[in-house]
């Protein structure tokens, strides 16, 4: 970390700062500049950002700059080494091939989830998503159908042999939750609800992570660095858009933050072109665009009968469009091998 002083702060000053950040214990190392004064600051990392706050509260001081990363566990530096997850049945979320999540928004009734379900192992996905407990902008729209919504999400997986991923809400409701699911969800809303997070934390399930609508990439890996930090590190990180003045789609899909991510952490991430976009037309062109930079894999919405979802219909693909989808970003995934995209990383390092 390094402390800048301001241009006209005193000798006086300056002792002042030092004896700080010496009675806390920290080294300090002073460098006169022509105009300015800049204090290098060296100890204990977890009680850095505590320092922090103090050395700013000084009106000799310029600014704190933290110059190391926040996060530790997710970072890639800490493990330097891709984290997969291994979810059995040879499904594998992070390995050199694309994994592939797919299903409707809600799980409405049987014969959708499981004509749902159907459809997408067809199609080559390996994991069915569908929300159970929905977290929805208005408290009159479909709320999901609870547990008989994850007991026919477990008969989807009986039936077809998908994974499945679906989203988990509460602390409440992470018993019921987890007897069902291969892969808890937490959704953009709760991103950053940290209860939570600490208790996700502490179980032995895989989690994906969605990037919250307003969080920057370094408040995303530190949610996922509360869940590890608990004990969990199966963690799974999906990129699903941020909030920005466009109307024209749901979200602003951050493409750019799927490699960048993956240059600053070891797990994997997982692109969401449906939330992303919000337009089932847009979906496929950007789950090209996910793949090509890099993704891990996709997650999209499909729908039997989009016109008569219960939520999400606009941006949902009809079963032949995801088809047409999986044909295409498998061409894509395909070809990125050519260029050993895993090894890309040290190459480029
Ligand atoms: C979802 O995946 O259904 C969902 C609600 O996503 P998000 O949390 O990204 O809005
Ligand atoms: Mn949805």
């Amino acid at each position: 970390m390094i402390a800048v002083l301001k241009r006209n702060a005193s000798q006086e000053d300056k002792n002042k700062v030092i004896e700080i950040i010496r009675g806390e214990n920290f080294e300090v190392h002073p460098i006169q500049g022509v105009e300015k004064t800049v204090v290098g600051v060296l100890g204990d990392p977890a009680r850095r950002s505590n320092l922090k706050e103090k050395l700013q509260t000084l009106g000799a001081v310029e600014k704190v700059v933290l110059i190391s990363d926040p996060y530790k566990l997710t970072s890639w530096n800490f493990k330097q080494q891709k984290t997969v997850i291994d979810l059995g049945d040879g499904v594998k979320v992070g390995g050199p091939e694309l994994t592939v999540m797919a299903g409707p928004c809600s799980v409405e009734n049987r014969d959708q989830i499981i004509e749902t379900a159907k459809i997408v192992k067809a199609g080559g996905a390996q994991i069915l998503r569908g929300g159970a407990f929905k977290p929805r902008t208005s408290p009159y729209s479909f709320q999901g159908l609870g547990e008989e919504g994850l007991k026919l999400m477990a008969e989807a997986r009986e039936e077809t042999g998908l994974k499945i991923v679906t989203e988990l809400m509460d602390v409440e409701h992470i018993d019921v939750v987890c007897k069902y699911t291969d892969i808890i969800q937490i959704g953009a809303r709760n991103m950053q609800n940290y209860s939570l997070l600490k208790e996700i934390g502490k179980l032995d399930k895989p989690v994906m992570l969605k990037r919250g609508m307003a969080a920057t990439i370094k408040e995303w890996l530190l949610a996922a660095e509360y869940v590890m930090n608990n004990g969990n590190h199966d963690v799974i990180l999906c990129e699903r858009g941020v909030r920005t003045f466009g109307e024209e789609t749901r979200n602003t899909m951050d493409l750019s933050s799927i490699p960048l991510v993956q240059q600053l952490s070891h797990l994997p991430v997982i692109a969401d072109p449906s939330h992303g976009t919000g337009r089932w037309e847009l979906v496929t062109p950007v789950a090209r665009a996910a793949v090509a930079v890099g993704a891990d894999g996709i997650m999209v919405e499909v729908h039997p009968d989009p016109q008569n979802a219960l939520s999400d219909g606009p941006q949902s693909l009809k079963p032949k469009n995801f088809q047409l989808m999986m044909d295409e970003i498998n061409a894509i995934s395909k070809s990125l091998h050519n260029f050993e995209t895993k090894e890309r990383k040290i190459a480029y390092a």
